[in-house]
């Protein structure tokens, strides 16, 4: 690759980030840092209905989260600013003019009442309406004006838009990194609109004159924008312009069955289909965010890295840095990329394995004030140390460890069937004793002291271990017992064998 890479992620600030949208702007990030090339954040704002307040500053916290922030955009590195279309408004005119001029736009006049009315009548006789070579000539259009007609209308301040004037009977030959070569007859193609007289430029229009501008060598962005790659490899000819290179990404799909993974399926089945959780101003309505859900940003990377590529090998764990080495355009699949909501999950728990417990413990005394406000920090690290192999989120911590924080009171009924026997209490008496006789008091010496004890009395290990964890945990689960003997201490460990023997005798 000669030219510096520069590639964009164009999202437009219509509402909340889509998952599908961070994959987007994860792959651009990939290929950026893989090829040293430059990473960029392009507010795509030109279509003022659509725009949410906020939705701008949820990308931006979208990335940061993810670990994958732009090096140019909106507040950063302006070399190439502003980044947002909404402050280039100025620009774009200039460059629909030209393409009035050289004739491959053309203003049209046509109200929405006369094209609605085309369109139903096209409908009416089974038909679709399309603004193209077919009947453009028998619309109201600057074709079928003379300049100077066409200056007066624009003169009285008539409304207007810059349509492109799509060619007829030709094949065009478009190139796409993932799904190679195409080829397009452009009978199909509708002259879409470039510009309107409300002074803004249509997606179209500004995507093109930006990348153009900004020099961005590629565009990786979402198969639905397949659709446009005919009009914007013609406005590129159309301006004299070197198109950049294209690469679509696949669809994500549903966890079962057919279409794009929606929001709905993930209220359906319950995962969230956002990075962040989400308050609609609007409705009120909170939609839940990975983040909050409890997952490690390098989780959601990992996984999502693996949404449409592969790296060809068994290896499924990748670290940021490991994917940048590794990532490659051409291991892009065409295939949809089917999301599957427990492999996240799997991901997650690997990552849980990798964090740092005192962090750990610091998130989950967040998440538990009332249980866990007292406890030492460095307390709650150890038992996380014992339980996070069998914890995917951090408030999987509660219930795999309560018993180092509390008491239990409940006895699990088929643990009690199955470890109390008639001679456990005097068994559970004479633990106490061997307890109590422990000076150094560890882990290994409580196993030692134990596990000899129950040797040269010839008891049974059953006998003793299950009754004792029942003691300790109120069931017969958890992490090992001479561990948890030791974090909640002698006495409390002794205390609970006692309680054992009283509730249940
Ligand atoms: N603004 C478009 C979007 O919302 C950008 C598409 C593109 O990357 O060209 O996805």
């Amino acid at each position: 690759m000669s030219k510096q890479v520069r590639v964009r992620f164009a999202p437009s600030p219509t509402g909340p980030l889509h998952i599908g949208g961070v994959r987007t702007a994860l792959f651009n990030y990939l290929f950026a840092k893989k090829h040293n090339g430059t990473f960029i954040l392009r507010i795509e704002d030109t279509d003022q209905n659509r725009y949410v307040e906020g939705a701008e500053n949820y990308i931006v916290e979208s990335l940061n989260w993810c670990q994958i922030p732009f090096d140019e955009g909106p507040g950063k590195n302006e070399k190439f600013g502003p980044y947002r279309q909404s402050e280039r408004k100025h620009l774009y005119k200039e460059y629909a003019d030209k393409l009035v001029k050289s004739g491959y736009a053309y203003y049209a006049f046509d109200t929405a009442e006369a094209l609605d009315s085309h369109r139903k009548n096209h409908e009416e006789k089974g038909k679709t309406f399309i603004y193209n070579w077919h009947n453009r000539l028998k619309l109201d259009n600057s074709l079928l004006l003379s300049p100077e007609e066409t200056q007066a209308k624009l003169d009285a301040g008539e409304d207007y838009v810059i349509r492109f004037k799509s060619p007829q009977d030709q094949t065009l030959h478009l190139t796409d990194i993932i799904r190679g070569n195409m080829t397009i007859d452009t009978n199909i193609l509708d002259d879409k609109v470039l510009f309107k007289s409300d002074g803004m430029p249509t997606y179209h229009l500004a995507n093109i004159v930006d990348d153009h501008l900004m020099e961005i060598t590629h565009v990786i962005r979402g198969e639905e924008w397949l659709p446009s790659l005919a009009l914007h490899y013609q406005l590129y000819d159309a301006f004299g312009w070197e198109a950049p290179e294209f690469a679509h990404l696949p669809l994500i799909l549903k966890p079962t069955g057919k279409g794009k993974l929606s929001k709905r399926d993930g209220d359906k089945l319950g995962f969230p289909v956002f990075p962040l959780a989400y308050k609609d101003h609007k409705t009120n309505e909170v939609s839940r965010g990975y983040k909050e859900d409890g997952y490690f940003p390098e989780a959601v990377v990992n996984f999502l890295a693996f949404l449409g590529w592969n790296p060809g090998t068994e290896q499924e764990i990748f670290s940021l840095e490991e994917l940048v080495q590794s990532f490659d355009l051409s291991r892009v699949n065409k295939a949809g990329a089917r999301f599957d909501p427990d492999k996240i999950k799997w991901f997650n728990h690997y990552y849980m394995q990798e964090q740092d417990n005192l962090e750990l413990a610091e998130q989950f005394q967040m998440l538990f004030p009332d249980e866990l406000k007292d406890i030492d920090v460095n307390y709650i690290s150890m038992v996380i140390n014992l339980i996070k192999e069998r914890a995917t989120f951090v408030t999987d911590f509660w219930d795999l460890g309560h018993f180092f924080f509390e008491t239990p009171l409940d006895l699990d009924e088929s643990a009690v069937k199955k470890a109390w026997k008639e001679d456990s209490a005097e068994i559970m008496k004479e633990l106490i004793t061997v307890i109590s006789s422990i000076k150094d008091y560890s882990a290994e010496s409580l196993q030692t002291n134990i596990k000899g004890w129950i040797t040269s009395k010839e008891i049974g290990f059953g006998k003793v271990m299950m009754p004792m964890r029942l003691a300790l945990v109120g069931a017969l689960q958890g992490p090992d017992v001479f561990d948890i003997m030791y974090l909640i201490g002698k006495d409390e460990s002794v205390r609970r064998i006692e309680n054992l023997i009283n509730t249940l005798s």
